[in-house]
């Protein structure tokens, strides 16, 4: 994955500077603690041009970390998004990944930041990425206990835990890892949201132990719109050897197919899914077509 090159621009405090001639410092609590927050956008090239996918929604989510944790946010919605378009324009992106960054300020002690920075990048990503259906294992790695962090903000001190989920998993020989929680419920992949199907309903982990993901919420509001059952329940990784379908959803994931779970194949397959059904919707309504939920 090429991130940036010689002629990349990002944004960084208020300027459009070259990806190669940015830095930031070597003293910040985000480098030192981890204390800073992100998100992950993609934009689309769509049949009304470039788009990017509910960038309110994920700028919202930014300032709420940031209102989790503390930091000093300064920008609006608004802003931030006409922002995300121009670093988009201004290196020729349309269908690509956006990754803004809050950043905090030179400071080792563990004081709340007094200052931020804030940094929005974006690299070419695919148009609409062919998932492969992914073998997955359960982790040994639990996610954090929603009483030692504030789990529903995106920090980047948050993802040593998927690297150590998503890396054990590739180890072992596995495409994916699902993780639980502190109690043994699933709670999520290390960077994705997690649903199965059962005798045609679709379940998926309530709030509390995950990340409130924009793509969950929009699998929740296909499946009210296409009449599909999905009921959030907390569950035991053991009722997914029962399952028929399994997927994990995420603005990187799209909606990704499960094939096995821990070797055991998943009972139906995946053409024959409900989680085939809202793929194909999500890919309607990431590319704008004009009957985003008529199926063909
Ligand atoms: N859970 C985790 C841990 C994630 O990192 C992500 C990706 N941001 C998600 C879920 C899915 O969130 P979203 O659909 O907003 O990308």
């Amino acid at each position: 994955m090429e991130y940036y090159n010689e002629d990349s621009v990002l944004f960084l405090d208020g300027k459009f500077v070259k990806a190669k001639e940015a830095g930031g410092s070597l003293f910040s609590q985000t480098l030192h603690y981890g204390y800073g927050v992100f998100e992950g956008i993609r934009s689309y090239y769509t049949i009304h041009g470039t788009k990017i996918f509910k960038p309110y929604e994920h700028f919202d989510r930014l300032r709420r970390s940031c209102e989790f944790l503390n930091i000093p946010f300064a920008y609006s919605l608004e802003e931030l998004t006409q922002l995300s378009y121009q670093v988009l324009e201004k290196n020729n992106l349309t269908n690509a990944y956006i990754r803004p960054v809050v950043m905090t300020g030179e400071n080792l002690t563990l004081t709340s930041a007094q200052e931020s920075s804030l940094m929005i990048c974006a690299w070419e990503w695919d148009k609409y990425f062919d998932h492969r259906e992914a073998t997955v294992c359960i982790s040994s790695y639990q996610r954090s206990n929603p009483k030692s962090t504030k789990l529903e903000a995106k920090v980047c001190g948050h993802y040593v835990n998927s690297i150590l989920a998503f890396s054990e998993a590739k180890q072992k020989g596995f495409d994916g890892a699902i993780m639980l929680d502190a109690h043994g419920f699933v709670a999520e992949g290390p960077g994705s949201n997690f649903f199965y199907e059962k005798d045609g309903i679709l379940y998926t982990p309530p709030r509390g132990n995950i990340l409130p993901g924009i793509t969950r919420q929009t699998v929740l509001e296909i499946c009210r719109e296409l009449e599909l059952p999905v009921k959030e329940k907390l569950f035991r990784p053991e009722e997914l050897f029962e399952a028929d379908s399994a997927f994990f959803c995420g603005t990187a994931a799209e909606i990704s197919a499960v094939a096995s779970i821990e070797g055991q194949k998943l009972n139906k397959p995946w053409k024959a899914s409900l989680g085939l059904i809202v793929q194909e919707a999500y890919k309607n309504i990431v590319m704008e077509k004009s009957h985003a939920y008529v199926i063909v």
